[in-house]
């Protein structure tokens, strides 16, 4: 029998395909990934290609670990390819019946290091927490602007996950506007609060750690498991043992802590199975509700180890070929 389970935060039903459910190691990966060169003279975000990036918003300068040339450690530019643009002045939306907006917002590209042929996993830890320091830092200089509504950040890792360039990167949308999804995720999570009187992202984490089979990692401030209503085989969530709503309120402490976890969540998917693209996520509110009780931040991570056909598609409903509490299992052996 395979079965259903629900996520409490979204009331999504998730199928578990426990009958073709694969063992975790039938999920590695034949990784055909050319081998990178650590300097690629064509690349953009190489150094000494600056120049071909639009301009710099923003930057860590000083010795890259893992190089002896000083420069930068960190730049972040505004993408070429931007979804959405900083516009002076908007006309808000137009439209009697097709209603359209300008495409305000704001898209920028964060080049984690300098070497063409590295990425989180394989970066040193304190690289990996600069790139966190970054991420916050761009963070709050986008909250403050005060025609944004919602910030998401995020990484895609190999060519099934979305990335055109090779050399490492995450990115940063700034939106005008709470997209749908956003907004019934705090829905539900208001109507759980409403219900329960607490927060449902801490109650999750409450009964992972207490049930303990689908934990990864945990740290004092963070742990990483296998969530019980997965949509994907592997899908990790690295979520922050004290309750706040803002991925803006984060301490130098807890980014420490937080680009820990994240090093070692992602090494261990590298290394147990052969380098798999995935999508990297944080989930944050929209910058108005970032003080509320009822929503809880946290950084999801999705390995693009099965693609969703026309059933998840037309239904919403995710089939997931692989128990969490395995998988949860394998990445701690
Ligand atoms: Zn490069
Ligand atoms: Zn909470």
């Amino acid at each position: 029998m395979s079965e259903l389970r629900l996520n409490r935060a979204t009331k999504e039903w998730i199928i578990l395909a426990t009958e073709r459910a694969k063992r975790p190691h039938q999920f590695l990966v034949k990784s055909d990934r050319e081998k990178l060169p650590r300097y690629d003279p064509h690349c953009p975000f190489c150094p000494g290609n600056e120049k071909q990036t639009p301009p710099q918003i923003y930057a860590l300068k000083g010795n890259a670990a893992g190089s002896k040339k000083q420069g930068w450690r960190i730049r972040v530019v505004t993408n070429k390819y931007a979804a959405l643009r900083p516009e002076k002045r908007t006309r808000g939306i137009q439209g009697e019946f097709f209603k359209s907006a300008p495409g305000l917002g704001q898209h920028e590209v964060i080049i984690e290091t300098p070497r063409h042929d590295r990425t989180i996993a394989t970066l040193p830890l304190k690289q990996v927490e600069d790139i966190c320091t970054v991420y916050w830092r761009r963070y709050r200089a986008l909250e403050k602007d005060r025609r944004f509504k919602l910030i998401i950040i995020f990484r895609n890792h190999g060519a099934s996950a979305g990335t055109s360039l090779k050399h490492p990167h995450s990115q940063v949308i700034a939106l005008p506007l709470v997209p749908t999804d956003v907004r019934h995720l705090l829905e539900e999570a208001m109507r759980y609060y409403d219900d329960h009187g607490c927060c449902v992202f801490c109650d999750i984490l409450k009964q992972e750690l207490a049930a303990g089979s689908r934990i990864i990692l945990s740290n004092p401030a963070f742990v990483a498991f296998h969530p019980f209503a997965s949509r994907a085989p592997f899908e990790t969530w690295i979520m922050p043992r004290k309750h706040n709503a803002g991925f803006g309120d984060i301490n130098r402490g807890e980014i420490k802590l937080l680009a820990s976890a994240l090093k070692k969540v992602l090494a261990g998917l590298h290394g147990k199975l052969g380098d798999p693209d995935y999508n990297l996520i944080i989930r944050t509110a929209p910058i108005k509700d970032a003080q509320e009780d009822y929503y809880h931040w946290y950084v999801q991570i999705l390995p693009r180890l099965s693609i969703p056909a026309g059933f998840e598609l037309g239904s919403g409903i995710y089939i997931n070929t692989a128990l969490p509490e395995k998988t949860a299992r394998f990445m701690r052996e």
